[in-house]
């Protein structure tokens, strides 16, 4: 029987899925947290039950052990044979993967070589990828990207109107992420619109704690809102998105000890968007609450992030000249019916008719009226399971 783990490695935490494929089937999931701290938790989803476990976890190799550890005390595999395959999330694959790539000593070098655009992320991703090469030797590793999507970006969309040489010296453009959701729900949408995906115009939203925004023409990434890091584009929970670059240094000559790169990378990636703004919470239910019991600052923050799409959506209509279907994925994006409201409000001259009827909590798929111009989609996103599907396809054995 063949197994695949879809693995989502972070500085200090390893999400997993294990699947029984070409299936497709969920067999169990689950998250070890505080690697690297003190207390480790370790918690495993299968059959109905959740089995939690707190021990020290100094590191993604022992991570990884007690994971598979796990997957033999709890009988949900019976040998480390059946497991066929390791799909690894990678969150910068700069200019190099154009796709989803095999994992050989090559290939862990280039990701860890690229590690400035994503400091918290790849190495603990190296971390993982070395792990499981010396746990399960003989298993095929792949790395799914979520840049690789946005490597179809035309030069007009990725280069910043900045001199060349920061481009040529560093590589200095946008990146984009969330790739792998977008993909995944952009080819959900053709489905849905019954359309070749080479005919359509899509925008997709991935609203969710980070928050990203694609321009997706014929099934492919013509502009995304994120860029050179996961900070750029709209508002999200804690994180700015775009601003006027002269910001930083007006705030540097008030406050000279802000003239500290990690200073100002605290200031617009952890105190910044929902939170900042609300001095409450960077999550969206919080926010909503607060706006219902009358709080100004929490009704600001909601109407700044809603503001921030509305224009992020009309851009991309405009890059697209037109589009067929808008559609709305992660957290807040699936779950928030009075945010998807809000934005498909101000959005109606572009011939979105919404249902209301239809945008309810727990919906999927198609919120409009049979006759809107402009159809809008609630599609789930399944990151874990085209990371699986990548592992079926390119795996050897
Ligand atoms: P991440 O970016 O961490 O993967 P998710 O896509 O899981 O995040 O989204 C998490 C966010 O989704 C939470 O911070 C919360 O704001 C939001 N969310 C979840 N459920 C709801 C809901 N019912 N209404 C509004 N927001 C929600």
């Amino acid at each position: 029987m063949s197994k695949t783990i879809s693995i989502n490695a972070g500085s200090s935490s390893l999400k997993w899925q294990l699947y029984k494929m070409p299936e497709e089937e969920v067999i169990a999931k689950g998250l070890i947290e505080r690697i690297g701290l003190e207390d480790g938790v370790s918690t495993v989803k299968f059959n109905g039950q959740t089995e939690t476990e707190t021990t020290d976890i100094p590191n993604h190799t022992i991570a990884v052990k007690i994971l598979l550890e796990d997957l033999l005390r709890l009988n949900i595999i019976t040998s480390y044979d059946e497991i066929t395959g390791v799909g690894h999330r990678v969150v910068a694959g700069g200019e190099i993967f154009k796709e989803s790539a095999l994992i050989g000593e090559k290939e862990i070098q280039e990701i860890e070589d690229l590690s400035p655009l994503a400091p918290l992320h790849n190495p603990a991703h190296v971390a993982a990828m070395r792990a499981f090469q010396e746990v399960l030797p003989e298993v095929t590793n792949v790395a799914v990207f979520d840049t690789a999507f946005h490597t179809t970006m035309p030069a007009v969309a990725y280069r910043y109107p900045i001199a060349n040489k920061y481009y040529d010296n560093y590589q200095v453009r946008k990146y984009g992420a969330h790739g792998t959701s977008h993909q995944y729900v952009a080819q959900e949408a053709a489905k849905l619109l019954g359309k070749p995906i080479e005919d359509t115009k899509i925008i997709t939203c991935h609203i969710g704690n980070g928050a990203s925004i694609t321009a997706v023409k014929g099934g492919k990434s013509v502009d995304t809102s994120m860029g050179l890091t996961p900070l750029g584009g709209i508002m999200m929970g804690t994180r700015s998105g775009d601003l006027d670059p002269a910001i930083i240094p007006f705030l540097i000559d008030r406050e000279p000890e802000l003239a500290d790169a990690e200073a100002i990378r605290n200031i617009f990636n952890r105190e910044s968007g929902l939170f900042g703004i609300s001095e409450k919470s960077s999550d969206m239910r919080d926010i909503i609450a607060g706006k219902e019991e009358g709080d100004a600052k929490c009704t600001l923050a909601f109407e700044m992030y809603v503001d921030r799409v509305k224009k992020y959506i009309g851009q991309y209509v405009a890059v697209l000249n037109g589009v067929d279907a808008i559609v709305f994925t992660a957290g807040v994006g699936e779950n928030s019916v009075p945010f998807r409201q809000a934005v498909l409000d101000g959005l109606t001259w572009f011939g979105i008719d919404v249902d209301p009827e239809k945008n309810v909590f727990g919906v999927e798929g198609d919120v409009t009226k049979p006759e809107s111009k402009v159809k809008v989609f609630v599609i789930p996103t399944d990151e874990e399971l085209v990371i699986a599907r990548d592992v079926e396809r390119l795996k050897t054995k």
